[in-house]
């Protein structure tokens, strides 16, 4: 992981420059001046749900409305259909070069707002200023990145068995790409679908995640800003059930690219795959990060924290199965709980992390752990809601670490999504590798260890999607696939060349001369 935040493991994203001298120009701010209710995006036309009907955003970290917002159902996703398949002939005849170029404006734009947009991100989250610019710079880092896929492109050439004839493949356009996002880190993950969708030819609709419409429809003013054509982009608001299935249902829909849940993900795959459109998800983690007898403790520990608490553990890639070698296990647990008691929970930027999304999320979290505890686990810390003045009718989970939990109960493979993690005491390095691929998931993993054998031999025998030897379970660079095994995914990469794979099909192409005639 290419670490910007020098000063903090808490960042999902990894921004590949430090942006952070970048100016917002204050004559722009207008640009983003967030409306009453925020509307769907049709390209160049704002509208509300088509029955008029709309829902509140509430802020995580006050429990307050902020805005109510288009609630949209099967009417909505029709016309955003009908709207992009109008479109999309048009977008894919233009240069993927001049794509390009077209998304390259708007990671242009995106830079300069860079400021408003993070304020959207926060105030939208919770999560602090100084995270939310992380993310932000982030997603612009993937526009930039894959702006510049414009002018690679690559298919390839090949040779043939027949004289004078040419064998190649090349890339096509899938049709229309509806694009369903969680809300964790959510202007990247609009960008991580976006871009790579745009760039091959798509007209694409993003249903927004219903916890964080404000930065989904910051992107869309932007598609607009930067003259991204009336209809190849759209962003549709509301529910999962209500939007979001009737655009997986939906037959013009020719690819539906998902992150969220396992169950939503199982069931978008099953509904879609009937009418055998292309399914990519990106999916849950319940990542292990290893603790070896050789390890830097000191290192070892300040990962575990960022892997489990950064973004309030509300990370695909959150380390929330830390195995430990007993050696070390008692010193390790010694000053990861005194490493976690200094952590500070709020949504300042000295904070360390900020509230989880919604009051669901954290109900469910805390009944997780409440039933573990009757199976016999024990809390070290936390296992609770902050309260009192500091977090008003925030949704704040205190930095909460378990033990005495088998890898084979309920909590060990169950994702919560939340600032939650349990330690594991195991004798040896192979111990500690069946625990960790002992798991429904095979997202991430991270190993800490002096001994560059048994970092290999991790490498090549972890389970998972990512490995990491010396760091934490998450960071995720724009260059770079990210993706899971199991079920964390159906076996797409997202980011990366790779995103292309998903958002194109492939043509092969022969072409037959005669040397004789020219
Ligand atoms: P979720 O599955 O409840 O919701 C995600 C999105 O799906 C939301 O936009 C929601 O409105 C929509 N949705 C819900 N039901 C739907 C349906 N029936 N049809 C269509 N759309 C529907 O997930 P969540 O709790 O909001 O997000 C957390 C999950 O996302 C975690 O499991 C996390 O691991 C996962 N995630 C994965 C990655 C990755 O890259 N693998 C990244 C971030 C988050």
């Amino acid at each position: 992981m290419c670490r910007y935040e020098a000063c903090s493991t808490f960042a999902r994203y990894a921004a590949l420059t430090p942006m952070s001298t970048t100016t917002v120009s204050s004559t722009r701010t207008s640009l983003l001046a967030l409306p009453s209710t925020i509307p769907n995006q049709f390209g160049g036309q704002d509208a509300g749900a088509a029955d008029g009907r709309t829902f509140d955003k509430v802020d995580p970290a006050t429990g307050r409305v902020i805005c109510q917002v288009a609630r949209s159902g099967a009417a909505d996703v029709s016309r955003a259909v009908e709207t992009a398949k109008r479109a999309q002939p048009a977008w894919a005849a233009t240069t993927v070069v001049k794509r390009g170029e077209i998304l390259r404006r708007m990671a242009i734009l995106m830079q300069e707002h860079r400021g408003e947009i993070a304020d959207l991100v926060a105030r939208e989250t919770g999560k602090s200023r100084k995270d939310a610019l992380g993310e932000t710079d982030a997603a612009i880092e993937m526009g930039f990145f894959v702006a510049g896929e414009g002018r690679r492109f690559y298919g390839a050439t090949s040779t043939s068995a027949v004289p004078n004839k040419t064998a190649m493949v090349i890339r096509q356009p899938l049709g229309v790409a509806g694009l369903i996002i969680a809300a964790n880190t959510p202007i990247a993950n609009v960008a991580w679908k976006a871009f790579p969708a745009l760039l091959c030819g798509n007209s694409a609709i993003l249903k927004a995640a219903e916890d964080t419409p404000l930065s989904a429809w910051a992107f869309g003013v932007i598609a607009r800003a930067a003259g991204l054509p009336d209809g190849v982009y759209t962003t549709l608001h509301g529910l999962g059930e209500e939007a979001g299935a009737p655009l997986v249902q939906h037959a013009d829909v020719d690819v539906i690219s998902f992150t969220g849940s396992t169950d939503v993900g199982r069931w978008i795959a099953e509904t879609a795959g009937r009418r055998l459109a292309k399914v990519c998800l990106e999916l849950g983690g319940k990542n292990p990060l290893i603790v070896c007898d050789d390890a830097d403790l000191k290192n070892a520990v300040t990962w575990t924290l960022g892997s489990a608490f950064s973004n309030a553990g509300q990370r695909c890639a959150a380390g929330s199965r830390i195995i430990v070698f007993d050696a070390v296990y008692d010193e390790f647990r010694a000053m990861l709980l005194e490493a976690a008691g200094a952590l500070s929970v709020g949504t300042a930027d000295t904070d360390d992390y900020g509230p989880v999304i919604n009051e669901d999320q954290l109900t469910n979290m805390l009944a997780a752990v409440g039933r573990a505890t009757k199976a016999g686990a024990v809390v070290l810390t936390g296992g609770r809601r902050l309260t009192g003045e500091r977090y008003g009718g925030g949704y704040f989970v205190a930095p909460t670490i378990l033990e005495h939990v088998g890898p084979g109960d309920d909590i060990s493979r169950t994702e919560l999504f939340g600032p939650i993690t349990i330690l594991y005491r195991v004798k040896d390095f192979e111990e500690a590798l069946r625990v960790a691929n002992d798991s429904p998931f095979g997202l991430t993993a991270a190993i800490h260890t002096r001994n560059i054998n048994r970092a290999m031999a991790f490498v090549g025998r972890i389970q998972s999607g990512v490995a990491v030897v010396n760091g934490g379970t998450y960071g995720s660079e724009p260059h770079m696939p990210f993706g899971g095994l199991r079920q964390s995914g159906n076996g797409w990469r997202e980011a990366g060349a790779q995103a292309l794979d998903v958002y194109s099909d492939l043509k092969t192409v022969y072409i037959l001369h005669d040397p004789a005639q020219n």
